[in-house]
């Protein structure tokens, strides 16, 4: 079976472009003894794949050049020689920006789909949603009664925390680029939502939007964002720093913004998380969002492209803001 799949060519300086990316094609072989093989069918694009990209390691190691690129990835296996697996069953792996792949069985995560469509395990119900859990449980605190503000609020994580933050019982305003984004972040409930591309002051924004400033900040974007936030929360305020995606592409240091005294005069609390840390959560998570989806408070939201061949360009389209809810691509 031929299997195509993206090679990274360079570690981009600044933007992605089309040049940073290959396609390939690879043989995959039968599976040996207690192996499968797995025909994806829906392949994850997710901002820290940009991490992975600059060539050094942080949490987690660089992306090698000239080899498959890896990420999260739904499908099917299609045969099988291991006793756990059968010709159907749905997997999730790290095997993703790739069509096919062989693997040990024990690597692969078997998932049920009668209540969960298979693509959502890459999102609100997968570690897209779980990331929005840690931020706003363990990270916030949030209480029922008090107010958050959500950043990047039309996006995966997201839009699963404007939801998520509703559902505990919190007041939410949320911040997206664009009219059509703001209509999706109160649709989902968020309580108020602020177009940060047609303000000039966006803490002024926020403040009118939640009159007294905000008990909680979910920091998704960085950057002006994060000034902003430094004046909108209410003293003793918590930051759950999840990702500063206006940042990712930065070529060299920026400098940092001058209202850091803030934190001190506020006592504000910032707690920034890897969400793999954090796996302590996951059956807190799942009955958690079990409830809320079976009680409709909890909908997921997918943008989707199609074709191996636009990863690339499903990947550079977070940066440009091209999806609403999870960016996947469907095989
Ligand atoms: P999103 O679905 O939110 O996609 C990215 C969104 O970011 C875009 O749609 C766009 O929305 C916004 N954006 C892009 N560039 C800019 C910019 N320059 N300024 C302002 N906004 C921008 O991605 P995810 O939900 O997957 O990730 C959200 C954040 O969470 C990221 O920072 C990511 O790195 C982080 N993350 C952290 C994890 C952890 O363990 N800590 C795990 C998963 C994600 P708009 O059109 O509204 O601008």
């Amino acid at each position: 079976m031929k299997s195509r799949e993206v090679h990274l060519t360079a570690y981009p300086k600044g933007e992605p472009t089309p040049e940073h990316f290959k396609l390939g094609e690879a043989d995959i072989p039968e599976p040996a003894e207690g192996e499968v093989r797995v025909v994806n069918k829906w392949l994850s694009v997710d901002p820290y794949m940009r991490g992975r990209m600059s060539g050094i390691r942080t949490y987690i190691d660089p992306f090698a050049l000239g080899a498959p690129m890896e990420g999260g990835a739904v499908g099917q296996v299609e045969s099988s020689n291991h006793e756990g697996f059968a010709p159907g069953d749905w997997v999730m792996s790290m095997n993703g920006w790739r069509e096919a792949y062989v693997a040990p069985g024990q690597g692969l995560q078997k998932l049920d789909t009668t209540h969960i469509a298979p693509e959502d395990y890459l999102g609100i119900a997968g570690l897209t949603g779980m990331t929005a859990y840690v931020g706003l449980k363990r990270c916030i605190d949030l209480q029922a009664g008090e107010s958050v503000w959500i950043s990047a609020g039309a996006g995966a994580v997201g839009s699963a925390a404007i939801q998520f933050s509703k559902a505990m019982g919190a007041k939410v305003v949320a911040t997206a680029g664009g009219q059509d984004k703001v209509e999706y972040c109160r649709s989902i409930g968020a309580d108020s939502a602020v177009d940060y591309k047609s303000t000039d002051n966006l803490a002024k924004a926020v403040k009118q939007a939640n009159e007294g400033g905000v008990d909680g900040y979910f920091e998704n974007v960085g950057g002006t964002h994060w000034t902003a936030a430094l004046e909108v929360l209410k003293p003793k305020g918590r930051i759950a720093a999840c990702g500063m995606i206006q940042r990712y592409n930065d070529a060299g240091a920026q400098p940092l913004p001058d209202n850091l005294t803030n934190i001190v005069a506020k006592s504000l609390h910032i707690q920034g998380f890897i969400v793999s840390d954090h796996f302590d959560m996951l059956e807190s998570f799942i009955g958690d969002l079990g409830a809320w989806m079976a009680a409709g408070k909890v909908t997921p939201r997918n943008t989707v492209k199609e074709g191996i061949e636009n990863m690339p360009s499903a990947f550079m389209g977070l940066f440009s803001g091209e999806n609403t809810g999870k960016m996947l691509v469907k095989l």
